[in-house]
């Protein structure tokens, strides 16, 4: 019986990442075998995209989603069902790939990946992650310093803006119920009298601000847009004259949710004036620099000044910091307020745990069972040093400066922003004889560039109508890449008119 038992465990052997030699050496055979398989598909990849048809995609990845009753040879299936995956992936570490905020990213990260895999912790409660916790609240400090945060700050790592955004409006939802009805919503729900809360962002905000006052039971409309000045900035006298108003109508402001960084155009909230008013009218200042907060280890930093009077933060790392998805945190500048999501689960973080001083970071989270992002990020500024990535975020600064410079010399080209405050150049390709639909060609445009796959932009709407975009994350992106992909917008221009456009209309 007992041999028995022990034969079949045995089988397992080869799985699991164990101190055994038979585990390692097939630990170090799949990393090398990973390695391989992607290094021979990655080498021929020599464009952001393959240019494969959706329909075609499709059908190669179905053709290997087939899963079968027996195992099979790790190298195999890397050879067989991964390459089709590698190679019509987008290649976001290209220099051409230059359409969203999607970076390419560091080698340390990606060490940092396999690392935080092999080691699984769960950030949820420390004897489930001993060192790991203790590295999170490193970086954390490390961030609210960076921000320019006192001691009382504290922060969370989350899985990006979305999640850090509604963080902070769950958190200033809840301190001004406590305040202004003596309500705990934890525990007792919304108030009565809650449609009347008002959440205050730009029109440049990013969606999730709407979204997490739907998901936190307010609804998108409590959710107010104020009008930006030609720079996309938020307009601080708009946003007084509509808090007087809503004063007026006995509605109750309570969170201002300010943009470092828009997703389209990158322009910087005010934040110092913001700041100021949400000082005066006892407004909770939340600042979404999931974009922007790159600045803080580059020489712009000075463009981020009024940072630090923010209540809460967002910044994302797998933005502008050059992490593999997903990484970003939330830092709130009185870590008291982190109260409102406190929860004591008996098995996972008993009351006297914190009483005997054990370090839980579940009470932080909205997350329950979390990931070892913290290690990634340690790695890269261990590794790099903050000079080094301080100056590849320059560097694409500076690129798109130049970029939107480039548009400006060429005819048909119409930069919406001509002096890009971070590294996206919202344009638009007007012929011109200026005859037909622009907003149409400029659709087919980014259809007809994505489908060749040799240059990778994107498009978004600049008063309903029809932009292109080049998003410069990438510091080994140059302004020759730059001048390729106009003069490839150029000559598909050309061809798009000559040809009528012969791509569908979808
Ligand atoms: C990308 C982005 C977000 C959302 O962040 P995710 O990490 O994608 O969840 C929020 N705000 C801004 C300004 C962004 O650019």
């Amino acid at each position: 019986m007992r041999t028995e038992s022990r034969k079949q465990t045995d089988l397992f052997e080869s799985f699991f990442l164990h101190q055994e030699e038979e585990s390692l050496q097939a630990f170090q055979s799949q990393v090398e075998a990973v390695m391989q398989t992607f290094t021979e598909t990655f080498k021929q990849a020599d464009h952001p995209f393959s240019g494969v048809q959706p329909e075609e995609i499709r059908r190669q990845i179905e053709a290997v989603m087939d899963i079968t009753e027996e195992a099979r040879p790790f190298q195999d299936v890397l050879k067989e069902a991964v390459q089709p995956v590698i190679r019509d992936s987008l290649h976001v570490s290209h220099e051409k790939s230059m359409a969203h905020l999607h970076c390419p990213p560091l080698l340390t990260g990606i060490a940092g990946e396999l690392l935080i895999g092999a080691l699984n912790q769960s950030m949820d409660s420390w004897d489930q992650s001993p060192a790991a916790t203790y590295v999170e609240e490193a970086m954390i400090r490390y961030w609210t310093s960076r921000a320019g945060y006192g001691n009382q700050a504290d922060g969370v790592f989350t899985s990006g803006g979305t999640q850090s955004n509604y963080m902070g409006l769950l958190l200033a939802r809840d301190a001004f119920c406590q305040k202004n009805w003596n309500q705990n919503v934890q525990k007792q729900g919304l108030p009565e009298g809650f449609t009347k809360l008002r959440v205050l962002c730009s029109e440049e905000a990013h969606f999730s601000v709407k979204k997490a006052a739907a998901q936190l039971g307010l609804g998108e409309d409590t959710v107010v847009s104020v009008p930006v000045d030609e720079e996309h900035r938020m307009d601080c006298s708009a946003l007084r004259l509509i808090i007087m108003e809503m004063e007026e109508q006995e509605l109750l402001p309570f969170a201002v949710f300010a943009t470092s960084g828009t997703t389209d155009f990158g322009s910087l909230d005010p934040l110092e004036e913001l700041a100021d008013i949400c000082r005066e009218n006892d407004i909770w200042f939340h600042v979404d620099a999931a974009y922007g907060g790159g600045l803080l280890l580059s020489s712009h930093r000075h463009k981020l000044a009024g940072l630090e009077q923010a209540d809460s933060m967002t910044l994302d790392f797998h933005k502008w910091l050059y992490q593999p998805i997903s990484s970003g945190v939330f830092l709130l500048k009185d870590s008291d307020h982190f109260k409102w999501i406190a929860h004591h689960a008996d098995y996972l973080n008993p009351e006297q745990d914190e009483q005997e001083g054990v370090l839980n970071l579940v009470n932080k989270s909205v997350q329950t069972t979390r990931r070892f992002d913290a290690l990634k990020i340690f790695l890269t500024l261990k590794t790099l040093g903050t000079d080094l990535i301080g100056s590849m975020i320059d560097q694409t600064i500076e690129t798109a400066r130049l970029a939107a410079q480039e548009m400006t010399r060429r005819s048909a080209f119409y930069p919406a922003n001509p002096e890009p405050q971070l590294s996206a150049v919202v344009f638009q390709y007007r012929p011109d004889d200026g005859d037909g639909d622009v907003d149409r060609l400029n659709r087919r445009l980014q259809q007809a560039l994505f489908q060749d796959g040799r240059a990778v932009v994107a498009k978004t709407k600049v008063h309903g109508e029809t932009h292109l975009k080049l998003t410069i994350l990438n510091p080994r992106t140059s302004i020759d890449d730059v001048k390729d992909v106009l003069d490839r917008v150029e000559q598909t221009a050309v061809h798009q008119r000559t040809e009528g456009g012969s791509l569908d209309e979808s």
